[in-house]
């Protein structure tokens, strides 16, 4: 938004990179180059989502964070899946890409709601705001496609760490047992 005003990729080598800007009621036509990358982006973290999920699974102690867990193992394996099934399959449609920011979205709000629900002191807060820093800056992406080569392959980058950073504080805060979080501040 600010910045490809300043840098014109269209004029420059990297243009080949990058689609053309279409009309908000057109479809999006990524290049063959971007839409590889937006395919890999985001299928790279499935397997770690996963893992990521068991592994809180596992750390469970009571049945309210195994339900917690599951249900937000689910929606961070979720997000990643539906992306990229998304942009490997049918990404064909404009408002799919609504879809995919609205999904984003809800798993932010799950996120906070777990944390709201669970952990009601301030523990994790800057964890929690570096996540929502990564994704806000992330938007400045999603809303330059046709501006900066790449732009949504990037935006796929800055979900995977605003999820990545929120994984942590979810995993440290909530399911690491008192005696290890102790080695951990340490
Ligand atoms: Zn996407």
């Amino acid at each position: 938004m600010f910045a490809p005003r300043l840098l014109d990729f269209q004029k420059t080598k990297y243009a080949r990179f990058m689609n053309h800007r279409v009309p908000a009621h057109k479809r999006y036509q990524p290049t063959e180059y971007e839409h590889a990358a937006n395919c890999a982006t985001h299928a790279l973290w499935i397997i770690p989502s996963i893992l990521g999920s068991s592994n809180l699974y596992l750390l469970s102690d009571d049945d309210w964070e195994t339900i917690s867990a599951w249900i937000y193992g689910l929606g961070l394996c979720g997000l990643f899946v539906v992306s990229t099934v998304f942009h490997t399959i049918s990404w064909k449609k404009s408002h799919l890409r609504m879809v995919e920011h609205c999904l984003h979205m809800f798993d932010r709000m799950v996120i906070y709601f777990f944390i709201a629900a669970s952990y009601p002191n301030t523990e994790g807060i800057w964890e929690l705001m570096t996540g929502g820093v990564f994704y806000c800056l992330g938007m400045v992406f999603f809303k330059s496609d046709g501006r900066i080569p790449f732009a949504h392959a990037i935006w796929h980058l800055f979900v995977a760490f605003g999820a990545g950073t929120h994984y942590y504080a979810i995993w440290r805060y909530l399911y690491l047992p008192s005696t290890v979080q102790a080695k951990v501040s340490k």
